[in-house]
């Protein structure tokens, strides 16, 4: 088995690594990648064959009743109908024409979405570190790694530092396997023992790393598996999925009622055996909706585009869906409700509350000096072309140094940093270890992070230049002012220190963030985005109901919901924080989770929790997440939304949906647009059923009352000119004044709720009874004494009727619910044009002398247009009066 061989980039040392691949530790020159593309192609995973046009087209004859049609045409042109077949099987073709442009349209904006949601990578080529896209990776590249990374292609690492990577996407393994770079030679080595290798699509979950690519695209250990490439197979959508259900139901339907229209026309004995099988095989391939399919993939797919345009990317096309039926958005603060553009605002020292503008002066002696080096010494900002660069809680400290005339760059330089515990959400701390004479013999252990956390390692306090013993009091004190501070919207941050002779020898927060010396408070604004508040009262207003989510403090996070206008000022519940959060059961939470929008000091494992208890209501939850930690909440919440700017391509590959500009807003707007889309799909089914349901009521009736029928050609000539354009035009319909004005429809909500079913009921019988009746007055009233001339004047009238009819009706199909006589009518151009090219098409056949030969039609005159028109605006006019008793009853309710 080729899978269970030891790959040899396991057994190579890092040396032989670089050789056997032509590269260095600098990376490949510009040069060196172009030749490589060319040779090894693209790093992608193959996925389902793109079908040609060819075999699309031939795609849509498979259609058992299509079939069945072409050969009762071939036989109508042998028993002398010739003209007949011939236009049967134009028609036919025509249809398989469009049935092509459909799909590939549809194809088309699904390979457009995959391109925008290609993931990234870093790497360094010609010694310069760059992110390209991850297909674009050859052989020999410098791949850098950190953690929240999905790793690009098969790598040879040649650094690692505390490097884990979680494989179980190729293993099944869900530990993280800590990585390491001595050659793997044993034989009997799975793939989960190469530590010395990452696999392309595994996760790195904590510390850095690099590596060369020695493997891309096929030739990876995933590309090899055979069964990973079925992940690349389109799900349907539930909507799909029903509508398949449907078309089944709908199929066996009219097969019954073709067949009684076959066997009773036969009984009849007006038609030939020949004609009376083409005019039941017609019924059947015009009343079956098999475009359908097809309409709801575009209308999503389009949906998808104008949402890209939007900044919200949709990675699934089930999320369009999904999104419109949203409850619950849970949003994370800092960056997506607020701007992430930290400000020092105040300082704390000796007890004393300063603005932060106010404490210039300070010397390196006094406890506002010393406060202000902690500042720098226990930072991560990085300056580069004079820009700081580095997270905004950070960069904050480091400016407000700079207008306080320090440069951060000669400091630094000074006071080294020899030792460290990186920052993590869960601990809410950071410490640095730096050397602080030239001696070396001193070194200063210094902490950073949120003031309750902190306060619990203290032990002494620098105030006015003396250090004393921290008391309960002081405590209190000092979480008192920390309370002030933080009501007033400020992230307040402590800081201490601890002098210490040598490096500690366990970095550890329990051996190290201990016995420290409090030294002051710094309070930070963040300030909202400004169209945050406004998209919460939006959201609000359509029964969405947004949270949220927050490692700050509860009371600053508190001051910020209530600007946003989340929760209310006197909302005494409402914030909940992590640790009370811990403390209550399933069972428990999931009863009190109705009464919270605000779960601060949480870390990322409480997200999961929080979707699982709204969604045990029913509910449908979007959750934002930018790490790799958020990865779990993300693909457990409805709609996972991860972050452009600012996530780990961890997270934006668990995400369903991901926000260009990291906005809050883009959330509600991209709901709007789910929301609307699911509507227009609505209107196109009820279009499309009610006219098919029309179509048959009136061949039925028509052969049952022994009249003369509907020629094939007449149904499915009308089928191809309003099943096409009308129905993808409603696709495009803009959104309606109101509609985030409703509130979710519901999880078990589908298309034929809301009251579309009766519809589609009530109008197809009014649009089969219309033509009836235009039917029976042009033979009731005739204009003609000869009977022949009667009876084609009834049957084009009837054609045209049944056709235009239609048309109207797509005008009624504009709004379910609403008045269609508003600013809206004629919006949508691609649904004007559509209307007014089905409408040509239509007339043609009818006005056109010669050419209306061809369809068994006469030319009208004016008055029996008049006729046919009139049902057409009776059709709106009924319509719009059912809809208003509708709306009325629904008031009532
Ligand atoms: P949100 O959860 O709203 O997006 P956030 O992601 O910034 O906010 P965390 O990063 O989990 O939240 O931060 C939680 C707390 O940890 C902050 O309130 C702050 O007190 C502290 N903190 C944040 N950044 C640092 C840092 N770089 N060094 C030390 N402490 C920090």
């Amino acid at each position: 088995m080729s899978q269970n061989k030891l790959p040899q980039a396991a057994q190579w040392t890092t040396d032989r690594a670089l050789k056997q691949v032509n590269s260095q530790p600098t990376g490949l020159s510009n040069q060196a990648v172009q030749t490589r593309q060319q040779q090894y192609g693209e790093n992608a995973l193959a996925g389902k064959r793109q079908t040609s046009l060819l075999e699309k087209f031939t795609a849509q004859f498979k259609d058992l009743m299509i079939i069945v049609l072409i050969v009762a045409a071939i036989i109508a042109a042998f028993t002398g109908e010739g003209i007949d077949a011939i236009i049967i099987l134009l028609v036919v073709v025509l249809n398989a024409v469009f049935g092509v442009f459909q799909e590939a349209k549809a194809e088309q904006a699904i390979n457009a979405l995959q391109e925008m949601s290609a993931p990234n990578a870093h790497v360094l080529r010609n010694g310069a570190t760059m992110t390209v896209k991850s297909d674009e990776l050859v052989p020999g590249d410098i791949v850098l790694l950190e953690a929240g990374d999905i790793v690009p292609a098969d790598l040879r690492l040649i650094e690692v530092a505390s490097l884990q990577i979680e494989e179980s996407a190729l293993t099944g393994e869900s530990v993280p396997v800590d990585k390491q770079l001595a050659p793997i030679t044993d034989p009997s080595a799975g793939l989960g023992d190469l530590s010395d290798l990452a696999f392309m699509n595994s996760n790195v979950t904590y510390g850095r790393g690099t590596g060369v690519v020695v493997a891309t695209g096929m030739q990876t250990q995933v590309g090899r598996i055979a069964g990973m490439l079925d992940r690349t197979q389109e799900r349907k959508t539930p909507l799909q999925e029903n509508l398949a259900h449907l078309g089944k139901v709908l199929t066996v339907l009219i097969l019954v009622v073709a067949v009684i229209v076959f066997v009773v026309g036969m009984i009849r004995g007006n038609e030939t055996l020949v004609n009376m099988l083409l005019t039941a095989i017609s019924l059947a391939v015009a009343a079956i909706p098999e475009g359908l399919p097809a309409i709801v993939t575009i209308t999503l797919a389009l949906g998808t585009t104008r949402m890209a345009r939007l900044n919200a990317l949709v990675r699934r096309l089930p999320a369009v869906e999904t999104l419109g039926s949203t409850d619950i958005i849970a949003s994370d603060k800092t960056g997506t409700l607020t701007q992430n553009k930290m400000t020092v605002e105040k300082v704390i020292v000796d007890g004393d509350v300063l603005d932060a503008k106010q404490t210039a002066g300070a010397t390196s002696e006094d406890d506002q000096g010393l406060l202000a080096s902690l500042l720098l010494l226990n930072n991560d900002t990085k300056t580069i072309d004079d820009q700081l660069v580095g997270d905004p809680t950070e960069t904050a400290l480091v400016q407000y140094n700079i207008d306080h005339q320090v440069n951060p760059e000669d400091f630094l330089a000074a006071h080294p940093r020899v030792a460290e515990i990186p920052f993590d959400s869960e601990r809410k701390l950071m410490t640095t270890v730096n050397q602080m004479n030239e001696a070396n013999d001193q070194l200063w252990v210094t902490v950073k992070g949120a003031p309750d956390e902190l306060l619990k390692r203290v032990t002494r306090i620098q105030s006015n230049g003396e250090i004393s013993p921290m008391t309960d009091q002081l405590r209190e004190q000092l979480l008192t002012i920390n309370h002030q501070l933080a009501v007033q919207a400020l992230r307040v941050l402590a800081f201490a220190y601890r002098p210490v002779t040598t490096i500690p020898a366990e970095m550890t927060s329990k051996q190290v963030e201990q016995d420290l010396i409090f030294t002051g408070f710094v309070g930070m604004i963040d300030p909202e985005r400004p169209e945050v508040a406004g998209a919460v009262a939006e959201a609000k207003s359509a029964g969405i109901r947004p949270l949220m989510i927050t490692g700050d403090h509860a009371d600053t996070a508190k001051a910020i919901a209530v600007r946003l206008g989340i929760i209310d000022a006197n909302d005494q519940a409402g914030v909940i924080t992590g640790a009370q959060l811990d403390a209550l059961s399933e069972a428990e939470f999931s009863d009190q989770v109705e009464q919270y929008s605000v779960y601060a000091r949480v870390a990322p494992e409480h997200k999961v929790r929080i979707v699982n208890a709204w969604q045990q209501k029913g509910k449908v939850v979007a959750m934002t997440g930018d790490g790799v930690n958020d990865a779990p909440a993300l693909k457990a919440a409805d709609i996972g939304v991860g972050m452009g700017i600012t996530g780990t391509e961890v997270s934006k590959g668990a995400s369903d949906m991901v926000l260009a500009d990291d906005n809050f807003s883009t959330i509600v707007v991209a709901v709007r647009e789910g929301r609307k889309v699911f509507a227009n799909i609505q209107k196109a089914i009820q279009y499309l059923l009610s006219a098919n349901l029309g179509e048959v009521l009136t061949l039925f009736v028509m052969t049952m009352m022994g009249w003369q029928i509907l020629a094939p050609v007449h149904i499915l000539w009308i089928n191809l000119v309003t099943d096409t354009f009308p129905a993808i035009a409603l696709g495009l319909e803009p959104a309606e004044k109101n509609i985030m004005q409703q509130k979710p429809r519901g999880r078990s909500s589908n298309f034929l709720s809301g009251g579309v079913f009766g519809n589609i009921i009530y109008q197809g019988l009014l649009e089969g009874g219309l033509t009836l009746l235009v039917y029976w007055l042009a033979l009731t009233f005739p204009v003609h004494a000869n009977a022949t001339q009667v009876h084609a004047d009834a049957l084009t009238m009837a054609f045209a009727t049944l056709g235009l009819i239609q048309l109207f009706h797509a005008f009624n199909s504009k709004s379910i619910h609403g008045t269609i006589f508003t600013a809206q009518l004629f919006k949508n151009r691609a649904f004007n044009w559509a209307i007014l090219a089905a409408f040509i098409l239509l007339a043609a056949t009818i006005a056109i002398p010669g050419f209306n030969g061809l369809f068994h039609v006469t030319t009208l005159s004016g008055f029996q247009w008049l006729i046919v028109l009139s049902a057409g605006v009776a059709m709106i006019l009924i319509v719009e009066v059912v809809k208003l008793f509708q709306r009325m009853a629904s008031r009532r309710h």
